[in-house]
């Protein structure tokens, strides 16, 4: 009953995204090899407060890559990630000369990321697993937490699971607790990697639908993305990868408008 009282109870500071940031995010001239092997060109784009940008291209052409350097899971070899205009991956030389990679942790805080496989704690509710990061950072007082918890549960319609472990629940609710989960740090920008792949098609559209509404809340997010339709209205920008390089970063209707034969031609490939 606390808890459906708290959902209800509208937040005293409840715009999450204002930020007088130019980018939310800059990815510049990134390079990523694996074994000697270019997987990732020279990439660089950027996202502004407030945008949705999919990201979209044929398999194996690097998404889930760029996406593992973008949040520091996986090592850049070249290039720089800004956060809200801060720099917080590059290479950094030591004394003897050598590159290393360097990460500003304190930044790293400001990404929400939602996996395919949702990656929920599995010992923990739904409840707990929300409070998990925030109560680690000492994230306002508890019962702000609390509070901010219940509101996000409802956003995303899972105020009724608070109490359940995520084996009680099917894909489509862990993935919508896991999207609830990264809200929670109050994230500059969210990173979806394929969030509806793993999901049965009955389950894709009541994810999709929460992405959308955080879309029209003024949420910055960046999406890897197969379903087109999807990205195509939900959008301000479309990214579309090929062989390790973003090879077109226009508007959907540019793209729509035939403008880009490769993309036409992929869009057909696949539909
Ligand atoms: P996408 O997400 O677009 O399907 P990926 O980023 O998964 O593409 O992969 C891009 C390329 O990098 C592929 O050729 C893939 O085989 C290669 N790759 C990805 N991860 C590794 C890794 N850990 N070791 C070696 N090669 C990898």
């Amino acid at each position: 009953p606390k808890l459906y009282e708290l959902a209800n109870t509208p937040l005293a500071n409840a715009d999450v995204n204002r930020s007088s940031a130019t980018f939310a995010l800059q990815a510049k001239q990134l390079h990523k090899a694996f074994n000697n092997v270019e997987v990732l060109g020279s990439i660089s784009f950027a996202v502004t407060p407030g945008e949705v940008v999919s990201l979209i291209g044929p398999s194996g052409s690097g998404k889930t890559t760029l996406i593992r350097l973008l949040n520091g899971m996986d090592k850049l070899d070249g290039g720089e990630v800004w956060l809200n205009d801060q720099s917080f991956i590059r290479l950094n030389r030591n004394t003897a000369g050598k590159e290393r990679f360097y990460e500003n942790s304190a930044l790293s805080q400001q990404i929400g990321m939602v996996f395919q496989g949702f990656n929920l704690f599995p010992h923990l509710t739904v409840l707990e697993n929300l409070l998990l990061a925030p109560t680690w950072h000492k994230l306002g007082t508890a019962e702000q937490r609390q509070h901010f918890a219940a509101v996000t549960l409802n956003k995303v319609g899972m105020l009724d699971h608070a109490n359940k472990y995520p084996h009680q629940l099917s894909g489509g609710q862990q993935q919508r607790v896991a999207i609830a989960r990264a809200l929670m740090m109050k994230p500059r920008i969210m990173l979806f990697d394929e969030p509806t792949s793993a999901l049965d098609p009955e389950k894709v559209t009541e994810v999709l639908n929460v992405i959308e509404q955080l879309a029209r809340e003024g949420i910055t997010m960046l999406i890897v993305t197969h379903e087109m339709k999807f990205a195509f209205s939900i959008s301000d920008r479309v990214l579309f990868m090929e062989q390790g390089r973003i090879v077109c970063d226009d508007t959907p209707d540019a793209l729509r408008s035939g403008n880009h034969p490769r993309i036409m031609q992929f869009l057909k490939d696949i539909s």
